[in-house]
């Protein structure tokens, strides 16, 4: 058995029956804890988003959430990041002030088949809009311009063959305009193509409307929140990125300087007008203007998986369009669609001991940090 096995677990199914396991744990220190589920999709797909719920005893100072699988393969190390929660900060944080809630997998879907994106093909963080009448389907005119790169249609026929046309068509124009371009065109989420890459949909999607409306009555009770959400595949491999939503009032270096850590590799702010419909910073702005007397804070925990040089971007855009298509086409040859998976799987929930270990090292120092400057917590060092 690896040091990783106990928090890392291969099924959403086993994920999920452990963390259920773990609220007996949490009633150990809040008594009347809980744990709800709700269903995404229909019922007897058994797909449920699952909580551990406690709150303060005396006074409803500080509530803690944490959110996992929001891209639903990454709830993998999400699962076993909020194991790694209720064995490391339990003890030490106040009952009598702190609430929590434990989200697990807020996409079962993608966790249990081990895709980002919702059933529906939905990007679950490129679809906490704001307002929806600000994201005309049109938004994104880069990506509409590369669609025969990034949608391509019918089954994969050769990968190799794809993935060389894919990275010279995108290689020249990188050359031409710049390193990020291309790639941030991708990423940055579009609202035209049901069946394509960071697609964000065109309203909430069902997870996203059915934790919405329980965050919102979460808020309501507490004076301060801090919400920390899981992801990984950006970033080099075995680094942690805290990632601050543009909402932040405080500057990137001033952040770099507060959440300055050895196993914090970098702290950034998200830029606003790159990327729509991000939780945190859904959660940052949108409860700090309903609540202008609380204090709102939230963030994204984001672990590397395989770089952040240009070669390891347009490998994962490489990945991540053909395994969409993949997914909606098929592929001619059965080595691809084994290798497809296989690399997906690598880029989201690599398999590597080593990374598991980094995962949950970095993650506690990434939780001792935001508990410590954010919540105030004053953390006995084990
Ligand atoms: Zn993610």
């Amino acid at each position: 058995m690896k040091p990783s096995d106990q928090y890392f677990l291969p099924t959403y199914e086993e994920a999920r029956r452990a963390f259920r396991k773990r609220s007996t744990d949490v009633a150990a220190v809040w008594p009347e804890a809980s744990l709800t589920q709700y269903a995404v999709g229909k019922p007897e797909n058994n797909n449920t988003t699952d909580i551990i719920a406690a709150d303060a005893k005396y006074h409803s100072n500080t509530l803690i959430v944490v959110t996992t699988g929001v891209h639903g393969i990454e709830g993998y190390a999400g699962s076993a990041l909020l194991q790694l929660f209720i064995d490391e900060y339990l003890t030490q944080l106040n009952p009598n002030t702190t609430g929590i809630r434990l989200v697990h997998a807020v996409n079962p879907w993608g966790m249990k088949n081990r895709r980002r994106v919702s059933e529906n093909n939905v990007d679950l963080n490129r679809n906490f809009i704001k307002d929806w009448s600000s994201v005309p389907a049109s938004l994104n005119e880069r990506f509409e311009k590369e669609k025969k790169h990034f949608v391509p249609e019918g089954p994969v026929k050769s990968w190799k063959k794809q993935r060389r046309d894919l990275l010279g068509a995108l290689g020249a124009k990188v050359f031409k305009r710049g390193v990020y371009g291309l790639e941030k065109a991708a990423t940055m989420g579009q609202y035209q193509y049901p069946t394509g890459i960071f697609y964000g949909g065109a309203a909430y999607e069902e997870p996203v409307e059915k934790l919405l409306s329980r965050m919102d009555e979460w808020v309501k009770e507490y004076e301060a929140v801090v919400h920390i959400d899981i992801h990984t595949g950006l970033g080099p491999a075995e680094q942690l990125w805290l990632q601050v939503p543009h909402s932040d009032p405080r500057k990137e270096k001033e952040l770099q300087k507060q959440f300055g850590h050895p196993e914090v590799n970098d702290v950034q702010k998200t830029d606003v007008m790159e990327i729509k419909g991000e939780d945190a910073e859904y959660v940052k702005d949108v409860y700090s203007r309903r609540h202008p007397d609380k204090y709102i804070f939230s963030c994204l925990l984001e672990f590397g998986t395989i770089g952040n040089r240009l070669p390891d971007q347009m490998r994962a855009l490489d990945i991540v369009v053909h395994e969409n298509q993949y997914y909606w086409y098929g592929a001619k040859k059965e080595a691809d669609a084994r290798e497809l998976q296989k690399e997906f799987h690598q880029l989201f929930d690599p398999p590597e001991e080593s990374w598991k270990q980094a995962v949950l090292k970095k993650g506690k120092a990434g939780f001792d940090l935001v508990l410590e400057k954010e919540a105030g917590m004053r953390l006995v060092k084990k």
